[in-house]
């Protein structure tokens, strides 16, 4: 299908050229470029930025993710390496080079690892709370298997906005999200919000096939679950192995979520065709 007008992002290029440099001297990843957003452009020249850790080789493959999965055909985890112990220093480096007053870290997913990575999360919230005593800190999790205990251990480092995306409807799970689980994920997210006395943030993307009663249940059913931030964006192909697009949603749809959405008590709401999660980020949190 032709690309809308309103899906077509065009911002500055020679500061994401900058960032790129800095961002591959400290050895860092972000997941702007790992899921080429159409927005790169415009946060790096904030500079704002998404720093995706724990490698860029996941062991889940979305439908919807252009991230690499060391997930074989069999099942089996290959290409994925060892956490780096220097990873929360580095990253907290740059979030002092960049003079980041808001830092959104996210990660592949890695259920080859214990606890999924949690203590890792941690230590690098504790890092940059250190390097940057004023910085505001929102973490964008996997579902670490729904482990309860992984979950305390980074909410426990402090973070100031706990975000997990949900994505899509139910319905459409074992295609755009086949290792997760939408109950599963509900369930982190009324965690987060019962016990960390921090803003709770979850999304989803239209444009996949999911119905308008669907959207509805899925923004009640994160409202139920204490979410009081959310975000829609229209999903865009971000590689041919990918999913194809199923729908090109108008604006004026996402205009109307937002008014339901805010209608329904959620205090923060970001829906637009080329919103993403960490989009800003730190205006969204400043209106809770
Ligand atoms: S879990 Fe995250 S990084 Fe991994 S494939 Fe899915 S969306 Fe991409």
């Amino acid at each position: 299908m032709r690309l809308p007008e309103w899906v077509k992002a065009s911002y500055p290029s020679s500061s994401v050229l900058e960032l790129k440099k800095l961002l591959r001297k400290g050895g860092l990843h972000t997941v702007c470029e790992e899921a080429r957003c159409p927005n790169m452009g415009r946060c790096f020249s904030r500079p704002s930025a998404a720093f995706m850790i724990m490698g860029a080789v996941c062991t889940r493959n979305c439908g919807f993710c252009s991230v690499e999965s060391g997930r074989s055909a069999a099942g089996g985890a290959a290409g994925l390496g060892p956490l780096s112990d220097d990873e929360p220093a580095r990253l907290a480096a740059a979030a002092r080079a960049m003079a980041l007053k808001y830092v959104v870290i996210t990660s592949v997913t890695r259920d080859d690892i214990e606890d999924g990575g949690a203590s890792h999360f941690a230590n690098c919230v504790r890092a940059l709370k250190s390097e940057l005593p004023a910085v505001k800190v929102e973490v964008l999790t996997p579902d670490f298997g729904g482990s309860r205990k992984a979950l305390e251990s980074v909410l426990a480092a402090g973070p100031d906005v706990f975000n997990h995306n949900v994505e899509t409807v139910p319905r459409l799970y074992p295609v755009v999200r086949p290792q997760a689980d939408y109950e599963r994920s509900l369930k982190i997210l009324e965690r987060a919000s019962a016990g960390g006395g921090i803003p709770v943030k979850s999304g989803f993307m239209l444009g996949l096939g999911e119905r308008p009663g669907e959207v509805m249940a899925v923004m009640e059913d994160l409202r139920a679950s204490g979410c009081v931030m959310l975000t829609i964006g229209q999903y865009l192909r971000p590689s041919s192995k990918s999913l194809p697009v199923f729908e090109y949603i108008r604006p004026e749809r996402f205009d109307e979520l937002r008014i339901a959405a805010l209608a329904m008590g959620f205090k923060s709401v970001a829906s637009g065709p080329l919103v993403r999660s960490s989009m800003n980020a730190e205006e969204y949190y400043r209106h809770v």
